[in-house]
């Protein structure tokens, strides 16, 4: 008795839905739409075979009828892209392919529930879904323009298709080339559990699309069409798998698809080779074959800027008396005016050890001075213009800056004379009047490199460099976080 109750109930709820219904089939590509504009009459047979095939991509009992079942299944939240209904297929679809296999990709605002860092961490965790399947990279860029370009926005805003509020449409993206992928703002986005919308899901299924996957007809695929909410161990469909990879091919253990000198690093990991102020107060970022610069440019090959100087550099140094650069590996030193290498170089280094950790400039007494490895704590200093009398040293880094680490990665001098000095993901701030390090390490990621001027609590001696304030923002930046 009960069921015929449910029948009756939802069959008056159904007459009232149909046109709902319907556009719900007409909006996801269940029913043509024909070019004409007259009032659109289905025959009841089109009308079934599109509800079947909704039925069937999304894993209801195959009736062609509207039932109470098909009815919450169009009410739960989707991703607003069309579902190929048409196509009896049951696998991946393909909307088109990126030529490239390396691609960045920007984030212009964050969900306002989860904020900058939670959702910089779901939209990377996102993309690695794919590039661990994949030989498919990705990189985020902070600043200029990126391959695939993720927003937020509401109903009201700028995108040709508007947002229809909270619940129903989550999020929608365009094949490639284009790169597009909004997210409806108005939505609960959250991360770890079941209430709301899950950010790093979500967002991994339109990447699917902005990388040329259409919706899957399996409906447990992540480019199913219909958000089937959070899972704690959430993974791939093997239908997912077998779509990137029709695209793109599997993944290849030896990376031949990066760049040539490797994988471009994640700025936010990398450890460092080297750091320096260099000319025009541009600071420079060395890891491996790569080098960039602040707030976020994207890395280039060491190579490229100056030509002949390979990577995995031990040090770079600007001398602004000379206006040359030095760059260290090994036993070697090369000299550069500009990024033209200078008549005569590289040399080999007679008077120092082989593969010093870092190297910088001291404003104060105008020479260049080298940390070196040696027994991981000792330091050379040496003038560019004299002949040194190298028999002194090494004389122990300690001496010269109390409490400075040893074994350091890298090492530069700012404007103002403050020496900074970089080892694994910390950073110490030495005050060359002092001679000593000011308070204790910071780590390299969200410290107050990263902060503005007005952000920077400081005395006098702490500020952020006078460089800066003219600027408005902090030209000593980790490119991590801009
Ligand atoms: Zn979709
Ligand atoms: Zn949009």
């Amino acid at each position: 008795m009960l069921a015929s109750y449910v029948n009756l109930c939802s069959i008056v709820k159904l007459s009232e839905n149909m046109s709902l219904n319907q556009a719900y089939l007409q909006k996801y590509g269940y029913l043509h739409i024909p070019l004409s504009a007259k009032p659109l009459n289905y025959r009841p047979e089109e009308l079934s075979n599109a509800l079947r095939t909704f039925q069937k991509t999304t894993n209801l009992s195959v009736s062609g009828i509207f039932d109470v079942a098909t009815l919450r299944m169009m009410d739960k939240p989707r991703c607003g892209l069309e579902d190929s209904g048409s196509d009896e297929t049951l696998r991946y679809r393909v909307m088109g392919q990126w030529k490239k296999k390396f691609l960045t990709y920007r984030i212009y605002n964050f969900a306002s529930d989860l904020g900058q860092g939670k959702t910089r961490s779901a939209i990377q965790a996102a993309f690695r879904y794919w590039s661990e399947v994949s030989p498919l990279r990705f990189r985020e860029l902070y600043s200029g323009k990126a391959d695939i370009k993720i927003s937020f926005h509401r109903k009201e805003k700028s995108c040709p298709v508007p947002f229809d509020g909270r619940g129903h449409v989550l999020a929608h993206a365009d094949a490639p080339e284009s790169g597009l992928i909004h997210f409806d703002a108005d939505e609960l986005w959250t991360e770890g559990r079941s209430s709301g919308s899950n950010l790093r899901i979500v967002a991994a299924h339109e990447i699917g699309h902005a990388l040329g996957l259409g919706h899957s007809q399996y409906y447990s695929a992540l480019m199913g069409p219909v958000y089937s909410g959070y899972r704690s161990n959430f993974k791939l469909h093997p239908d997912d798998i077998q779509g990137i990879q029709a695209l793109y091919g599997k993944p290849q253990s030896s990376n031949p698809v990066a760049p040539p000198g490797g994988s471009v690093p994640d700025l936010c990991k990398v450890k460092l080779d080297a750091v320096m102020l260099g000319p025009k107060e541009q600071t420079y970022h060395f890891s491996g074959q790569f080098v960039w610069t602040r707030s976020g440019s994207a890395p280039v090959l060491v190579s490229a800027l100056w030509r002949g100087l390979p990577g995995d550099l031990n040090a770079a140094v600007y001398s602004p008396r000379s206006d040359k650069t030095y760059f260290i590996k090994g036993d070697k030193i090369w000299r550069y005016s500009g990024f033209k290498i200078d008549h005569g170089f590289p040399r080999r280094l007679s008077n120092i050890p082989a593969n010093v950790d870092s190297a910088f400039y001291s404003n104060k007494n105008k020479k260049l001075i080298i940390f070196c490895l040696f027994q991981g704590s000792g330091y050379w200093q040496w003038d560019e213009f004299k002949p040194g009398n190298f028999k002194i040293y090494p004389l122990l880094i300690s001496q010269l800056f109390k409490g400075a680490p040893s074994n350091t990665d890298a090492a530069m001098t700012w404007t103002d004379g403050s020496i900074y000095l970089f080892k694994g993901s910390q950073f110490w701030k030495v005050d060359p009047n002092k001679e000593k390090v000011k308070g204790s390490p910071e780590n390299i990621i969200g410290n107050r490199w990263c902060k503005t001027p007005s952000q920077s609590n400081s005395n006098t001696s702490d500020s952020v460099p006078s460089a800066d304030l003219s600027s408005g923002s902090c030209s000593y930046s980790c490119p991590c976080l801009l």
